[in-house]
């Protein structure tokens, strides 16, 4: 079939096999081109693995440490009629690459948050590697089951308070339009919590502990924002930072447990990713963002940020810097008061009419369309491609 992309707001319900693996191999590229991890972990876990952050967490302690991956994500198989989701065709180049390059790789494709794929990871990693050094949290969902009653959690993108209005760039329309969402109530609130917040990640922690599949001065971290104040509203300060409050609290309880600096929280730079463009006001933050760092010659993506957590700071020989409130940065050059004071400046002066000229409207749907594979070069777009692909290490389906 002849594979083209069909957008409907942040969601795109196709992707592209062959451009899937040519955007991952560039990540791979990237990382082989930087000098090798000095003490990589050896054996990594990475639960969210397929696309976004967790594929670059899964790509770069693979490519510059040579190690031994286990990747957990929910994507959708390829159909005859239809393609698979971007995360499937990334996780089975990512299988292929690592093979070529004689690296142990497993991938589960079901759900995180069950206890039968917790179970599943420790029996493969009993079987195949013994422990494990590091685990990568990155997962990023609309709903929860919880796994001992059944309940479904909906996480959901609201400000806790009050009413919030500011800017927002309708992505279809290419439009600056205005946005006002009421804000969560409680429920909503502890909802959001559930999902998003740590409670899955500490269960994860503790089936692998009692399992005693963890080597000693094993390493955890997970994934926080927190941006700017224009966006304060909708992230830090909405269900989603409370979300992410309770996953400062759950690192803090773990190294209480296993150890300072056992577990922590990275606050990573504004990406466009998957989850990144569901969020209102975030997608226009970041066109602006964008330009600003691009003409700075400061722009990362998830791989270059990824890079430079292991090698800055897991590699560091007094291991990682922290801020005041025990966390990493690689926010930081998002975070530069020259970046920020010029964001904060065309953050006011944007209307529909000068977006090209004060936003990188252009990188932004760029990079929206290569998470589906879309816009690669070297790949023929109007050549029929068969949307099979096969991961080779999956085994049978877990619900
Ligand atoms: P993403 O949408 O690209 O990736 C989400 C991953 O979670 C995918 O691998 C998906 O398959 C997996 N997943 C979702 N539900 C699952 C389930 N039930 N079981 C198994 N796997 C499941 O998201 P991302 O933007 O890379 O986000 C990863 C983390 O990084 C999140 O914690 C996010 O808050 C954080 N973060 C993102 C940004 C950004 O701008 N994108 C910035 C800072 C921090």
């Amino acid at each position: 079939m002849i594979i083209t992309p069909k957008i409907r707001g942040f969601i795109c319900t196709t992707s592209h096999p062959e451009g899937c693996a040519a955007h991952v191999q560039q990540q791979i590229d990237y990382v082989q081109a930087q000098p090798p991890l000095k003490n990589p972990p050896k054996r990594v876990l990475v639960v969210g693995a397929s696309t976004g952050y967790g594929l670059a967490s899964r790509i770069v302690p693979a490519f510059g440490g040579g190690a031994a991956t286990l990747g957990v994500f929910f994507e959708k198989e390829p159909t005859e009629k239809k393609s698979a989701s971007a995360g499937w065709y990334n996780s089975a180049a990512f299988e292929e690459a690592a093979a070529a390059a004689g690296l142990y790789a497993k991938s589960f494709n079901g759900d995180a948050f069950s206890h039968e794929m917790k179970k599943l990871v420790i029996a493969a990693i009993q079987a195949d590697l013994g422990q494990i050094d590091m685990i990568v949290y990155s997962l990023a969902s609309p709903r929860r089951v919880d796994p001992d009653t059944g309940e479904i959690y909906k996480s959901c993108l609201k400000p806790t308070g009050e009413t919030f209005t500011n800017k927002n760039l309708n992505t279809d329309k290419k439009e600056i339009e205005s946005v006002t969402i009421e804000p969560a109530n409680e429920d909503e609130i502890a909802q959001t919590v559930r999902v998003m917040g740590g409670e899955d990640w500490k269960l994860w922690i503790d089936a692998l502990a009692d399992a005693g599949v963890l080597a000693e001065g094993f390493k955890t971290v997970a994934y926080n924002y927190i941006g700017p104040e224009v966006t304060w509203a909708i992230y830090t300060d909405g269900t989603i930072g409370r979300a992410k409050l309770h996953l400062e609290k759950t690192a803090e309880d773990m190294n209480t447990r296993f150890g300072d600096k056992t577990a922590l929280v990275s606050v990573n730079k504004a990406l466009v990713t998957q989850a990144s463009s569901a969020i209102p006001v975030v997608p226009l933050y970041i066109s602006l963002l964008y330009k600003v760092m691009k003409s700075k010659g400061l722009h990362e993506g998830c791989i270059e940020q990824i890079q430079r957590l292991f090698a800055d700071h897991y590699d560091a020989s007094n291991g990682p810097t922290l801020d005041d409130k025990g966390r990493v940065r690689i926010d930081d050059w998002e975070m530069r008061a020259d970046v920020q004071a010029e964001v904060a400046k065309v953050w006011n002066e944007v209307t529909t009419e000068n977006l090209d000229a004060l936003a990188d409207f252009a990188g932004y749907r760029q990079e929206f369309h290569r998470l589906f594979g879309f816009g690669l070069p070297g790949i023929d777009y109007d050549a029929e491609v068969d949307p099979q692909r096969k991961i080779p290490s999956i085994p049978a389906p877990v619900a």
